[in-house]
């Protein structure tokens, strides 16, 4: 069945969504994104997504051409039109499309354009299993180059990190910041266990505020565990009696080993496996209602 994507105001048939050659979200990655899931009927924290967008579109001096409150409803609104209860909803503002030359003044017009679909990033047994994990060589792009906070639609740093770990047999992998401390995964934020508590790198290591990662990060206190933002080296995980990840698309998985050293026992930690529970059940027992 074909899907309805939300494009400019409108909502029209995959095939007819299309956006411009001279578009400088394709020209030069100029644009902002999120992906935001939905669970049971409902978007889990929209409010959250949304704000992480326009704040994002503010730091790259993008104006987007719908108020919050609009953008609300177009995203509610394309997920009633494909009828989806559980799923995973892409939205991009692209620069819109201007001359060729990076002058994003010349682009009169953002474009807006909703996806709401399904996915699936990792194999179902990788979440039973855990992931295998390597550091990779490509490093998060330093904050005076472009923030890490900011998800523009350039990711080519992060598809490099992904094609590392791929080549490596691997499904994700560690990105360190330009110092040698632990950042986060190419997708995914990274937590590791150690004795009981809880550890994840901060956002000044060049973690991207993940809407996951606050939302496990709750869950983990509700729990009665620690968990601490911390600077982290590779000697951290390696050490970590557990390590997990989280994002939207990935979820909350478990982490077996790092660089082929094992994690722990080499096997998805017991503390890891009742955050992951818990975290579903969070997930699933709130967010914004779709008017189906
Ligand atoms: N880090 C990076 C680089 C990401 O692209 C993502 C997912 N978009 C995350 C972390 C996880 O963030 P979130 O939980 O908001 O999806």
């Amino acid at each position: 069945m074909s899907l309805k994507i939300y494009l400019d105001g409108q909502l029209v048939d995959e095939k007819d969504a299309k956006i411009s050659v001279f578009d400088h979200g394709l020209l030069y990655g100029d644009g902002v994104f999120e992906g935001i899931r939905i669970y049971n009927g409902r978007v889990f924290r929209l409010t959250e997504h949304l704000q992480r967008l326009y704040a994002c579109a503010k730091a790259i001096c993008l104006t987007i051409p719908m108020t919050f409150e609009e953008m609300e409803k177009a995203t509610v609104e394309t997920v009633a039109a494909n009828g989806l209860r559980d799923g995973y909803i892409r939205l991009v503002v692209t620069r819109g499309v201007g001359s060729l030359g990076l002058n994003p003044y010349q682009c009169p017009k953002a474009s807006v354009f909703i996806i709401a679909a399904s996915i699936k990033l990792y194999p179902a047994e990788a979440y039973q299993n855990g992931l295998k994990l390597i550091t990779c060589a490509t490093r998060r792009p330093a904050p005076a180059a472009l923030s890490p906070q900011v998800k523009s639609l350039n990711y080519l740093n992060n598809v490099m990190a992904k094609v590392e770990c791929l080549q490596a047999g691997c499904d994700e992998g560690i990105m360190l910041n330009e110092q040698g401390y632990v950042a986060e995964c190419t997708g995914d934020n990274v937590f590791a266990i150690k004795n009981g508590e809880v550890y994840t790198p901060t956002i000044s290591s060049g973690a991207l505020d993940g809407i996951t990662r606050r939302a496990v990060m709750g869950v983990i206190k509700d729990m009665g565990l620690a968990c601490h933002e911390v600077t982290m080296t590779r000697y951290d995980l390696y050490t970590a009696d557990e390590i997990f990840l989280t994002g939207t698309a990935a979820e909350a998985l478990p982490a077996v080993s790092l660089d082929t050293r094992p994690i722990g026992t080499g096997k998805p930690g017991p503390i890891t496996g009742k955050i992951i529970e818990a975290f579903k059940k969070l997930a699933n027992s709130e967010g914004t209602p779709v008017p189906y």
